[in-house]
């Protein structure tokens, strides 16, 4: 039986399973699926390709007698030539003492080891008599804690195996296995062990990382759907003319990426289910836009929406942009931390009577005096850069409202449909037609002054700049000191027909929405800033970014700060001065500099950075996979959530047979009843 502890096994004593126990193997099958974690290639090749400290195996004949000396306290080093190819190799072997009386002149041996190329010498770390049985071998190499050896687990997964594994089962029906060409799990497990076939290993490999990508979606979209059901919303009744209309009265026409993330977010609302949605899309790929026409939607069923946003710069913008689109269609309020007293009053007032249809805000909007009378539709834009229990809060503002999360970190798709697996995702993965691609240079501090030049001749095109200056922590005087000195600095340099802005956290909110509106109506034409324009601020006619100490950034944030330009058809320009002294720096101001698609960079930045680094550790939740990677995978991925989808909506766990083995591995895993609890 699987089940059983491992001291079943042949060989396994209680010391033994105490080892193997570290490792966190308990019962047979934890030791059957315990498997490699890299794979050794001993593979004989021509000298001249063998490569300088590689490990290499060699075939040869020995040409004398070993010869042993001894050094040290019991230390030996035997040595001898063998030639193979018509050319003399040395062979030292240490510490083996013993093998002098195996290895003998005209024997032809077998050696693996390390490889000098320069002295034409192989250290042995493995050797055999005769010659090699194939032209290659494959050894696994398993993970190893504590006493654990690579030779023992070798031993006793091999007992495993001889005794136990026709109790293996198959878990995926065997349409999936034929469809993918994919060896069923006995042969797998095989295979894994071992490896010698290669082309066995890429299939067990294959079914292993499908297996545990296919399991993996399954938890989770069954916990979407047990979780849909068991939270019912109120469908909203929109009118479908008027949101239509509204449709028409926008200044240009939604892309197709828009058109099919609305129908997605559209017939959440229509239906009765409580919507629980990520709206994903690069900056600027128009999702305020698709916000804005939910909001008229709810609005059509008589419901009021929220949209919360996390600065008082970016709140006050998109409380501009509503109101443009909305005209007198719709009654929005901005309530932000700078909405006080008697103000405050009011506007909570006419929240509570209906009298507001959409509230634009900061946190200012979840705090407990705000009521909503009827609240139908919540949006959380950025919403990385609010926490679970303030989100939390805003869904509690209205009766099961539907909820819609919109982030421009692209989240790769991999991640996404991983960590967010249990919420549903629309992606807007197009631009507005017409957007030219944006020009990314790097260069070094030294060049500044070249720099200012160019932000100049674009000033006399009529064009806008950004320069940004890096703030990590708002509180940080020193930095506020470095932005104030840079605006200094380029006041200096300009003549009175460049005017140059300051922006940055300290400056009150009246302060920060006049230097905006300035710059709006470019008024000023360059604008020193800190971060915190970082999100969402839309001014189409700026058309360069420089951003000062970039390495100090991580990619996604570059990528952010890039997409403040690139918002028109002019062509833009973003310009990165580091001097970064890691190689994962100066790899990461390249990157920027290839690609402008937020999707392709994000995974990039995951390559840099690991998935448990993108989330940062605590919210990642991220499952770890033994074969499979999220990265390199991701089309098992793709494939193994499509499939999981036809699953559970057609409910063939319950239903039918042949997912039986499924079911029970789903049943009694402990995440799932945790999550269920
Ligand atoms: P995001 O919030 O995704 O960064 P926005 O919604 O702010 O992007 O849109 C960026 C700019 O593109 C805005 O000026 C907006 O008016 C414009 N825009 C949005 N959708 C379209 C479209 N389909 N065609 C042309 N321009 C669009
Ligand atoms: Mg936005």
């Amino acid at each position: 039986m699987l089940r059983e502890s491992v001291t079943t096994i042949k060989g396994v004593g209680d010391k033994f399973a105490e080892a193997l126990a570290l490792a966190n193997i308990y019962t047979v099958e934890d030791l059957l699926y315990y498997f490699p974690y890299r794979y050794d290639v001993f593979e004989i090749k021509p000298l001249n390709e063998l490569i300088h400290d590689d490990k290499v195996t060699i075939e040869g004949r020995v040409i004398h007698d070993p010869s042993l000396s001894f050094y040290g306290k019991k230390k030996s080093r035997l040595t001898f030539t063998v030639e193979t190819e018509g050319v003399a190799i040395k062979a030292v072997m240490f510490n083996r003492a013993f093998a002098k009386k195996q290895i003998n002149a005209d024997d032809t041996v077998t050696l693996t080891g390390k490889w000098d190329a320069h002295r034409l010498q192989i250290t042995v770390s493995n050797y055999k008599k005769g010659p090699a049985e194939e032209q290659a071998s494959i050894q696994p190499m398993y993970p190893l804690k504590g006493e654990l050896t690579n030779i023992k687990l070798k031993k006793v997964v091999s007992a495993a195996i001889k005794e136990y594994i026709n109790d293996v089962e198959e878990i995926i029906p065997e349409e999936y296995l034929k469809a993918y060409k994919i060896p069923d799990r006995k042969h797998a497990i095989l295979a894994m062990h071992f490896p010698n076939d290669r082309q066995l290993l890429k299939h067990a490999r294959r079914r292993f990382t499908y297996e545990e990508f296919l399991l993996f979606q399954l938890k989770m979209q069954l916990l979407r759907k047990i979780k849909r059901e068991s939270t019912t919303g109120n469908a909203q009744h929109y009118d479908p003319s008027k949101t239509q209309e509204f449709i028409q009265s926008l200044p240009f026409t939604l892309t197709g990426a828009q058109t099919s993330s609305l129908n997605q977010i559209l017939a959440d609302m229509k239906s009765p289910y409580r919507m629980n949605r990520l709206l994903q899309g690069d900056v600027g790929s128009g999702k305020t836009a698709v916000a804005a026409i939910c909001l008229c939607a709810t609005i059509s069923a008589n419901r009021q929406g929220a949209l919360m946003v996390p600065t008082e710069i970016l709140a006050e913008q998109h409380y501009q942009s509503l109101c443009d689109m909305f005209g007198e269609r719709a009654s929005i309020v901005l309530l932000t931390g700078s909405v006080k007293g008697k103000k405050r009053r009011e506007v909570t007032e006419a929240i509570k009577d209906h009298k507001v249809d959409i509230v634009v805000g900061t946190h200012a909007l979840i705090q407990e005096d705000v009521v909503f009378a009827n609240l139908g539709f919540a949006i959380v834009d950025e919403q990385h850069r609010f926490g679970v229990e303030q989100r939390r809060v805003l869904r509690s503002k209205g009766l099961h409202p539907d909820v819609l999360f919109m982030t421009a970190t692209p989240i790769p798709r991999t991640l996404a449909i991983t960590a967010f697996g249990d919420m549903d995702v629309s992606i807007i993965d197009e631009m507005p037609s017409g957007r030219k691609e944006i020009e990314t240079f790097w260069t070094k501090e030294n060049t500044f002054e070249r720099v200012l030049n160019f932000i100049e001749k674009r000033v006399s095109f009529d064009e806008q700049a950004y320069v940004i200056c890096p703030l990590i922590e708002e509180s940080d005087k020193l930095d506020i000191q470095n932005t104030v000195d840079l605006f200094h600095q380029l006041q200096e340099f300009y003549s009175s027909e460049v005017q140059v802005g300051l922006m940055h956290g300290r400056l009150s909110a009246v302060e920060k929405e006049e230097v905006m509106n300035r710059f709006a109506k470019n008024e000023i034409q360059v604008l020193v800033s800190t971060t915190v324009v970082e999100v969402g601020v839309n001014v189409p006619n700026a058309t360069v970014m420089v951003i000062y100490d970039a390495e100090r950034f991580g990619l996604s944030q570059l990528h952010q700060l890039r997409g403040r330009v690139g918002r028109s058809d002019k062509q833009s320009y973003c310009i990165l001065i580091a001097d970064p002294k890691g190689e994962v720096g100066k790899e990461r101001m390249k990157i920027m500099t290839e690609t402008t698609n937020g999707f392709e960079l994000s995974e990039q930045d995951l390559k840099l950075r690991g998935p448990g680094d993108f989330f940062g550790k605590k919210q990642s939740g991220l499952p770890e996979f033994k074969v499979a990677d999220m990265i390199h995978d991701y089309k098992a991925l793709e494939t193994a959530r499509a499939d999981a989808q036809d699953i559970i909506e057609s409910n063939k766990l319950e239903n039918d047979v042949k997912y039986k083995g499924l079911q029970k591995l789903l049943e009694n895993d402990s995440y799932m009843r945790k999550k269920l609890d």
